[in-house]
């Protein structure tokens, strides 16, 4: 399996610190409103990654972080009048939501970096110890960038021009540093943040600092893999670099993977999507429109590291891509059941034995897919791998084959479907009967004479693309 490494700018042949396992970090949001679908990104990605090693009988241990302090956060929390905890709580519970959507699995640990104070004053303190680190006259903690030969390996920069280049920049409050390059471990409070205790002063830590201590207490000093979108190669990444294998004195990560953007283009410009741009829509807005599961194959439709242009017109797409594969699955059981109730399967030994042509092709197309998620996750030849075999099993699927082969093409789809993370089972049975009760709750709310609960309830649904109709025969709904 090979995997493209941005620390060697090269595809590299994946070998794992500890064989049939994989330890793997990936950066998390910062949580002070809803994700957006930028966000989304290496969500789906990663999780993908994720899923194709198990898929290859790997055992993954896999940590994602929310980072829950941040100025973003505490400034939400001041202008609400809350304490930034209720503000991170909250959107961390509707992160999951929408990953749950999405089809994302919960990561096999998701620390918040509040609950990790105090490993993170026990690496600040080693750095400390060992000459990497320092404490300003105001109780900010500066890492010692020139102390530590390999900075800037993973961006490919030199510290020398880094270090001239922030020469030239004068940051207030600042002045404590040796270096402009130094940066922030640990930060003393302002009026009304919260903080923690430490020898330094009153504070909180610096973001880097963050992930270096979870990557570390859950999955160890090396690691597999280190994942994140491509702008936290720098200072981010290489940040995290530098803290680690200065305290631990081991390499940190093997392999770095970085996904290209989500881009959006406004009148003809095209930018990155970012909550500073004010460009985006949130993972929820999408839901309003359209199911999570084609959010998730509209993603999946590019390779993760080329950049990525969100449109209507490649949602419809992917809307219409999606639907080809889910038909396909549905009539795949429909058949399965049909040739079950026939009773045993076909006898005849010619058919048998154009069934077992079909197969070998199938299982050529199952190969197709893996080559190209061998191929540092080539997701856009494997989807187109899967329509292949959707087109094949159309082709070949009929009333008179055998239940053992539409067994094989439906557990074949299913298998290479739940790599990409698509459920072949439509979701609409659940929503049915959600719809269904809240119609029936509604009925009743007008028998009652609350109009206005009825009301309430229309248009809820109306919210969830359900439009309703009053029929001599009863309420009738259809999707809008
Ligand atoms: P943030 O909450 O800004 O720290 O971002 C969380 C994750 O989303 C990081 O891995 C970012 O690199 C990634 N990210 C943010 N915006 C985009 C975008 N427009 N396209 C792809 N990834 C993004
Ligand atoms: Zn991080």
């Amino acid at each position: 399996m090979k995997i493209f490494n941005t620390l060697s700018r090269r595809k590299e042949e994946f070998v794992p610190l500890e064989p049939g396992k994989v330890k793997m970090y990936v950066c998390g949001p910062t949580v002070y409103n809803f994700i957006h679908i930028g966000n989304a990104r290496p969500m789906i990605v990663f999780d993908t990654v994720r899923r194709y090693f198990e898929y290859k009988g790997y055992e993954v241990n896999y940590v994602s972080n929310f980072t829950d302090v941040d100025d973003k956060i505490i400034k939400k929390a001041m202008e609400e009048g809350v304490e930034s905890e209720v503000i991170s709580r909250r959107y961390i519970e509707e992160c999951k939501k929408d990953m749950a959507g999405m089809n994302v699995k919960p990561a096999t640990t998701h620390p918040q970096a509040t609950r990790e104070i105090a490993g993170m004053l026990e690496m600040i303190r080693t750095l400390i110890d060992k000459g990497h680190a320092y404490a300003a006259a105001d109780g900010t903690v500066y890492f010692r960038t020139g102390s530590f030969k390999d900075y800037g390996k993973l961006s490919h920069k030199n510290l020398d021009e880094l270090q001239s280049g922030f020469r030239e920049i004068k940051v207030t409050g600042e002045e404590g540093k040796e270096d402009p390059s130094d940066f922030v471990l640990w930060k003393p409070k302002k009026e009304g943040e919260p903080y923690w205790e430490s020898d330094w002063c009153q504070g909180r830590p610096g973001w880097h600092i963050e992930c270096s201590v979870m990557a570390k207490k859950y999955l160890g000093e090396q690691i597999d893999i280190h994942a994140g979108g491509e702008d936290l190669i720098f200072p981010h990444h290489e940040n995290e670099i530098a803290q680690s294998e200065a305290a631990n004195g081991k390499p940190f990560a093997t392999y770095w993977m970085h996904n290209a953007f989500l881009n959006i283009d406004t009148n003809g410009h095209v930018q990155k999507m970012s909550k500073s741009l004010g460009n985006f829509f949130t993972v929820r807005e999408i839901s309003e429109r359209y199911d999570l599961q084609v959010l998730r194959f509209f993603m999946l439709s590019a390779h993760y590291r080329s950049p990525l242009n969100f449109s209507a017109d490649l949602m419809e797409a992917s809307k219409n891509g999606l639907d080809r594969i889910l038909t396909a699955a549905e009539r795949l059981r429909d058949a399965g059941n049909a040739a079950a109730a026939q009773g045993p399967d076909a006898e005849e030994g010619k058919l048998l034995s154009q069934e077992e042509a079909h197969r070998t092709a199938a299982l050529e197309l199952a190969r197709k897919f893996e080559a190209a998620m061998e191929d540092d996750f080539n997701t856009a030849d494997a989807v187109a791998a899967v329509f292949e075999l959707v087109k094949l099993s159309n082709s070949t699927v009929s009333d008179d084959s055998s239940r053992a082969y539409i067994k094989f093409m439906e557990e074949l789809l299913g298998k290479l479907c739940d790599v990409l993370g698509i459920l072949t089972e439509r979701k609409a049975e659940v929503l049915d009967e959600e719809i269904e009760a809240m119609i029936e709750a509604r009925q009743q709310a007008r028998k009652a004479k609350n109009f206005a609960l009825a009301d309430e309830i229309r248009g809820k649904l109306l919210e969830m693309g359900i439009v309703l109709e009053d029929t001599r025969e009863g309420v009738k709904w259809k999707r809008a």
